[in-house]
């Protein structure tokens, strides 16, 4: 069974709603469907922006499709494994990684696991330390159809070839 919000493989799924969307997602995912009951002041530190309000966010302006609405480059729904991917690639543990962009190992396995998302300082350093991009342009210039395969797939382009 695979997460229709971050695209692993999972063992069982959890079905939740995100601004009216249905979504089968792992257990890992399954809290942002739920983050409305994280009490203030819990949320990761990291950043107060969670994944659904992003997602939000995204859907109000793909659902509005502003072509005059600035552009902006937003932290990639799939983060974790643009990190993973890379840090594998490069040869480097988690704990080479952390050493690299001077974070604790914690810190790398949550960045994996989706469990925190990395404010811009830390996404800045990710990017260097993996020579990788983790921001995705949004807006106008964005082609109607990016389908390459695994490459910048978001939440949206999930939902869309799931009810093909
Ligand atoms: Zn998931």
């Amino acid at each position: 069974m695979i997460c229709e919000m971050c695209g692993q493989e999972a063992p069982r799924l959890w079905k939740i709603t995100i601004e009216g969307t249905n979504l089968s997602v792992c257990q890992k995912c399954e809290k942002f469907g739920r983050n409305k009951n994280i009490p203030k002041g819990k949320e990761m530190s990291a950043s107060s922006d969670t994944i659904s309000e992003r997602l939000q966010r995204r859907e109000k302006r793909l659902r509005t499709k502003d072509v005059f609405e600035e552009r902006q480059d937003e932290l990639a729904l799939d983060y974790p494994k643009r990190i993973s991917r890379a840090r594998v690639s490069m040869g480097m543990s988690q704990d080479d990684l952390a050493k690299k962009i001077n974070e604790k190992k914690s810190v790398v396995a949550k960045l994996e696991n989706g469990d925190m998302v990395p404010d811009e300082k830390l996404v800045k350093k990710l990017e260097k330390a993996l020579e990788i991009s983790l921001k995705e342009k949004l807006g106008p210039v964005a082609p109607p159809k990016r389908s390459e395969a695994g490459k910048g797939m978001t939440l949206g382009d999930f939902i869309k070839v799931e009810r093909k």
